[in-house]
This record gives C-alpha cells, sequence and structure tokens, in this order.
C-alpha cells in the first residue's frame, strides 16, 4: 500500500504522462496525415486479427535472426503481459489488502507468467544490450558511404542504450519488489525466481523490507510514468506502431503493385515524392514503425554488393528528420528540405532493384521500395533527371514499343522456322490461351530460345494457344520502376486496348514467361481497364503435366538448382510451379541457400536492364552466381528472361561450366516426341 502522498505523487505522475502521451499521439497523427491518401479501414476484423497474431507472436521475426529475435520476444512478451501487471500493481498499491485476480488457480498462474517473463525479460534486454554494445555486431552497421542523418549513428545508440536501461530498472525493479513482497509474506509456489530471490533479504529488517518495497514499486511504475515523454519520441514506439502498419497497411495485389497517377487530374501539382509530405501516408509512418534492425539493409542486394544504398538508413533518416520538425510538420509546414537532401542520394535511388527483400523482410511491414520508387518518379516526371542510360530504353518504348528499339515489324522474328507455325490471334481466333511472349523473348538472342522452347511443349500438350504478334508491346514494366510513369501508362492504356479486344468477352487466360510482363498485367493493369487472369509459364507448365498432357523422359535431366526471380516468388508468391515443372521432367533440384522468399535478386530488376550498376564491391549478378556455383550442379534453372541475361553474362565472367537454363528449354529437352 502506498501512502497518501505517494498516491497524489502518483496520480499527478499519471495525469502529467497521460497529457505527454496524447500530445505525443495527435502530433505523430498529424504529420502521417501529411501524406497522400488514408488508411482503408474496410475487413477491420480481419485487420485487427492479423495485428493482434502478429504482435502476439512475433511471427515476422523469426525468419532470420534466431536467437537476437528470441531474446526480443521474450523483452516483447514481457512488455505485453507487463501492462496487465502494471494495472494489477497499481490496483494493489492503492487498494487495501487487494489480491489482483485473487489468490486461487488464476492469481496463481498470473503470478507464475509474471515471474517467469520478468526474469526472461531481464536475460533478454541485457543479452541484447551485451550484443550491440559489447559484441558490437556488424549487423547493427551502417555502410560508411551511406547517406545517414548526422544525429542518427550516434543517436541510434544513445536511444538503445537509454531504453534498455529502462527496461532493467522497470522490469527489474518490479522483479526485486516482488521479491521484498516474499521476504515479507513468505514464498511463492506460483513465484519461484523471486521467492529464491527473498532468501537473500532474510536477515533484514521489517522495516527495511517495507521500505525496499516502496523504493521499488516506484523504480517500477514511476520509471514509466517518468519513461513515457521519452518513450514517445524514441524508435520504441514501434511498440505501438507495428501492430498499427499491420492493422492499417493498405491492401495490394502484390507487393510490387504500385498505385497509378491520374494525369488527366489538373489538380495534382507534384508527381512521385520531393518531399516527405509527399509520400503515402503509410511510408510516413513505416518511419514511427522502423525498430532499426537493419533486416532490410542485410536483404538488399544493392547493400550486399557494397553499393551506398541501405533501406533501413532511409526509414531512420526520415525518422531523424521527423524527430526534428515534426512540430512544423505537424503544423501543416512545408519540409525544409527535400528527400534526396536528408533521406537517400540519388545514387541509392538508382541502385534499388526493386526486388522486395526490404519489404518481405521487415518485422513491422514498412515497405521502403516504396519510398524509393516515389522519389523516382518525382526525379522523372518532375524534375527529368534520371540515368542517361535510361534513354535508350525509353525511346525505345516510346517509338518502338520495346526497350531493345526493335520494331513491331521483327516481334514475330523469334518464332521462325517453328513447325507447326505458331499462330496469332487472327490465325486463331478460337484460342484458349493468349502467350503474351514480352519483349526480351521476343528480341534477345538468348531468351528467345526460352519462347520457342516454351511453344514446343505447349505444342506437345496439344494447347490451344496463339500470340498478340506485331500488335504486342512492351508492358512497361521498366518505364513504371523507373520513375517514368507517364510512359508507363501510355503503354499500359495502349496494350489493354489490345488485349480487350483480342480476349473478347470470353475468360482466356494470358501465359507469360517473364514475371515483369505477369506482375505488371496481372497486378496493374486493373487501373487502366485491363483485368486479366495471367499465369507464369512455369505454372502452365506444371499443369499440363499434373494433367498427364505432356510425355517426358525423366532420364534426360542433368542436376540443376533454381533461382526464384524476384517478380515470380517475392512478389507474386509463385514457388512451387517451376519446382513442380523441373521435378516433372526429371530434374534434381538442389535449393540455393537463398531461396524462395529469401531468394538473392539477379540485379536486373528495377529498370537495372538498362544502366550500369552504382559503385560497389561486386555485381549483383556475380554475388548470386557464385552462390548458384557453389551448389555443384551442372544447370542454374532460371524463369525470367531478366535473370537468363544477367545469370549467362555472369557464368561467362565467371568462366564457369555452369549451364544457365529457363525451366521452359529444360522441360522441351525431356520431352517425348
Ligand atoms: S527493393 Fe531490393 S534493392 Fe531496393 S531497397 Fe529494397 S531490398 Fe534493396
Ligand atoms: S525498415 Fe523494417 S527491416 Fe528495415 S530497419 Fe526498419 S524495422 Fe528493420
Amino acid at each position: 500500500m502506498l501512502t497518501l502522498i505517494e498516491k497524489i505523487v502518483f496520480g499527478l505522475l499519471v495525469l502529467g504522462a497521460a497529457a505527454a502521451a496524447l500530445r505525443a499521439a495527435d502530433r505523430i497523427r498529424r504529420v502521417i496525415r501529411r501524406g497522400w491518401g488514408r488508411p482503408a479501414l474496410d475487413k477491420l476484423p480481419e485487420r485487427a486479427a492479423r495485428a493482434a497474431a502478429k504482435a502476439a507472436s512475433f511471427q515476422p521475426t523469426w525468419r532470420v535472426r534466431l536467437v537476437p529475435s528470441l531474446l526480443h520476444a521474450f523483452v516483447g512478451w514481457a512488455f505485453i503481459f507487463y501492462l496487465l501487471v502494471n494495472l494489477g500493481d497499481v490496483l494493489q498499491a492503492f487498494i487495501p489488502n487487494f489480491a489482483f485476480l485473487g489468490t486461487g488457480l488464476i492469481g496463481g498462474v498470473y503470478r507464475l507468467i509474471a515471474d517467469g517473463l520478468s526474469v526472461a525479460a531481464l536475460v533478454g534486454m541485457s543479452l541484447l544490450l551485451v550484443r550491440r554494445f559489447v559484441v558490437r555486431t556488424p549487423a547493427l552497421r551502417l555502410h560508411e558511404n551511406t547517406t545517414v542523418h548526422p544525429q542518427a549513428r550516434a543517436g541510434i545508440r544513445r536511444d538503445s542504450a537509454i531504453v534498455g536501461t529502462f527496461i532493467l530498472i522497470h522490469v527489474g525493479s518490479r522483479f526485486l519488489g516482488s521479491s521484498f513482497h516474499l521476504a515479507e509474506q513468505g514464498v511463492d509456489f506460483w513465484q519461484p525466481f523471486a521467492s529464491v530471490v527473498s532468501g537473500l533479504w532474510h536477515d533484514l529488517s521489517p522495516a527495511t523490507i517495507t521500505v525496499m518495497q516502496h523504493v521499488f514499486f516506484w523504480g517500477a511504475l514511476g520509471s514509466i510514468l517518468l519513461f513515457i515523454p521519452y518513450f514517445l519520441y524514441s524508435k520504441h514506439i514501434h511498440l505501438f506502431m507495428a501492430p498499427l502498419n499491420f492493422f492499417l497497411r493498405p491492401e495490394r495485389k502484390s507487393s510490387g503493385q504500385l498505385a497509378a497517377i491520374n494525369f488527366e487530374d489538373e489538380s495534382i501539382t507534384q508527381y512521385g515524392a520531393a518531399r516527405l509530405e509527399d509520400l503515402e501516408w503509410k511510408l510516413i509512418q513505416d518511419a514511427y514503425a522502423c525498430i532499426m534492425c537493419n533486416r532490410c539493409q542485410d536483404a538488399c542486394p544493392a547493400n550486399a554488393t557494397g553499393k551506398a544504398l541501405s533501406p533501413s538508413a532511409l526509414e531512420i533518416n526520415k525518422r531523424y528528420f521527423i524527430n526534428n520538425h515534426g512540430a512544423a510538420l505537424a503544423a501543416g509546414q512545408p519540409s525544409p528540405a527535400g528527400l534526396l537532401d536528408f533521406a537517400i542520394h540519388p545514387e541509392e535511388v538508382w541502385a534499388c532493384t526493386t526486388c522486395g527483400a526490404c519489404v518481405d523482410i521487415c518485422p513491422v511491414g514498412n515497405e521502403p521500395m516504396r519510398d524509393i520508387l516515389d522519389i523516382r518518379r518525382n526525379l522523372v516526371l518532375m524534375d527529368s533527371k534520371f540515368p542517361d542510360q535510361f534513354q535508350g530504353a525509353f525511346r525505345g518504348m516510346e517509338r518502338q514499343g520495346n526497350p531493345w528499339q526493335v520494331g513491331p515489324e521483327s516481334r514475330l522474328e523469334w518464332a521462325e522456322g517453328l513447325a507447326p507455325r505458331v499462330p496469332t490471334v487472327e490465325e486463331n481466333p478460337d484460342f484458349e490461351i493468349l502467350y503474351w511472349v514480352g519483349c526480351a523473348p521476343a528480341t534477345d538472342p538468348r531468351a528467345r530460345k526460352t519462347a520457342r522452347a516454351f511453344v514446343q511443349v505447349l505444342q506437345a500438350a496439344g494447347a490451344n494457344f496463339a500470340v498478340l504478334g506485331r500488335s504486342e508491346r512492351c508492358t512497361g514494366d521498366s518505364a513504371r520502376r523507373s520513375g517514368n510513369e507517364f510512359l508507363f501508362a501510355q503503354m499500359a492504356g495502349q496494350n489493354v486496348e489490345t488485349l480487350n479486344a483480342a480476349l473478347g468477352e470470353h475468360k482466356r487466360r494470358i501465359v507469360a514467361t517473364c514475371p515483369h510482363c505477369l506482375h505488371t498485367l496481372k497486378n496493374e493493369y486493373g487501373d487502366f481497364g485491363g483485368h486479366y487472369e495471367v499465369v507464369h509459364h512455369t505454372q502452365l507448365i506444371a499443369e499440363l503435366q499434373a494433367a498427364g498432357k505432356l510425355k517426358l523422359d525423366p532420364a534426360k535431366q542433368s542436376n540443376v538448382t533454381f533461382h526464384d526471380p524476384c517478380y515470380l516468388g517475392r512478389h507474386n508468391q509463385v514457388f512451387d510451379a517451376p519446382r513442380q515443372a523441373l521435378a516433372g521432367a526429371g530434374a534434381a533440384v538442389t535449393e540455393l541457400p537463398r531461396n524462395r522468399s529469401g531468394s538473392f535478386c539477379c540485379g536486373a530488376g528495377g529498370a537495372q536492364m538498362w544502366k550500369e550498376e552504382e559503385a560497389g564491391t561486386q555485381r549483383v549478378s556475380a554475388n548470386r552466381f557464385a552462390e548458384a556455383a557453389a551448389t555443384g550442379r551442372d544447370t542454374l534453372a532460371v524463369g525470367c528472361p531478366f535473370c537468363m541475361i544477367m545469370l549467362t553474362e555472369a557464368a561467362n565472367t565467371a568462366k564457369s561450366a555452369m549451364q544457365v537454363r529457363d525451366v521452359a528449354e529444360i522441360v522441351a529437352e525431356s520431352l517425348v516426341q
């Protein structure tokens, strides 16, 4: 029980902390609202269940760094349970002879969990502090060449030290307070750890034990009230913002799906993001949710190959900028600096392959890739600033509908000599499947072999298909990913017109050998009036195999390993079909260490195909190919023409005997005529 004076002081502290919390929450809300768009508050029960499940299980953290994730979970679970413990302790301190949740079984289980989690949190927090400050794990460092807010490097360490110390004081005080209580009341079967520690206080006088209970009450609960004003401006607000991020997260068809810009709307004067307030609201909220763990940096292919880009630094820089200018931003004033002045350098912006690894791995649901793409839009559409090497690809898409600058008259050359002949939609109007060939398979000599092999498979299965031929144009994927949304919109509009006319009212599927085409057609053409069922060629092959439509000779195959393309796997969740297609053809698949959603980019996505990589220690494709070569397999199977081009080049540079082949080629080779 507290004395009257203690109760009054405690009440005043509660009022002060509540006022500080409300003020900070209101400022955060107003800063986030500076971004465009608003949260869609549909499917609230599902959203709440998803957020609660993620917050309670810490499920997003378990995929990597198992030991730190476990230590973090100890602290996190204790924090969640301590919401109840703190309430119980306050009630017990104010109400005479009150036992929170009673003295029966329920009260006993509650005390047991509180006791166990207190010890777990103390161990977890202590070891996390050792990891950061004694071991100084490189995983928590940012590259020297990365753009980092001047306050961030020291600030993150200071923040971690303050919060770590607070948690040790808060939980440690509560635990020691319980042990003094047991020293007075006698040991408790339901509090084994505190009971053991209570034995240390046997020699103390009753008066001392009472004083110590008061001291540790204030250590546990007074500390939290004093800490709240700091906590709300530290990175540890992720405790609330991470579940909120999952709760409010916009529903996207794919992690790579981008929103269209309405160029007809004359009220829009800013395309893309020049300043913080030009970002979508969710991307501003991401800065508050970021725990600064660098998991995204670890997964980033640009960062892993020595480029300056770090998705975590981008979020950290946004957060420090908001901390410095939060009052002005909340009041609606324009940011005093542009994103390129404090958040990220243009070289880092152009180094992103849009692989989505940062989005996929982030334990709090952040999407740094989207900031980068919004910044690219501003650079291209507002400032006309982009790598010179894009000029050729942009011109090719504009004039010839092909970034390789090959005209429509050559669009069917890849199929010359095939027998039977590849029919166009005009020649076979009753087709069931439209094969969207894509620019690379239609143009690049190596990728053409994939298209030819896939057609052989379709013909062997007796599939009723057709191609658009000369009326097919680039989907505009590279234009969109490089920020040239205006060009993308033009190409999407033209292709949707062609596709809608070709597909008619019938429910006919599109199959694509390029995951970038698949992604764009399936997830992004809806905004332009094109709603299609689109599958990847490996999905169709697996389906034809399962239906018994392909006669394959498994004996023809060598050992292979498979590279998951980012826009097939991570962005569109197609992982099993290519493996099934390979297995069906008799290929023994050895998994790469970084596979499925943990796959490592080939280096071509995000329009990197059309420019040189930024300065670093290694090419992204060389990094990935070395991993594949280390498996000792004969063949590296791919399912994307961009991956094919990049990894073939890497194999040639490495003078490796390993073959890089598309899944369709491997299956076609196994066909029994
Ligand atoms: S999308 Fe990929 S390349 Fe771009 S920042 Fe994220 S992890 Fe790095
Ligand atoms: S964006 Fe996500 S993964 Fe990256 S540092 Fe922040 S919390 Fe960690």
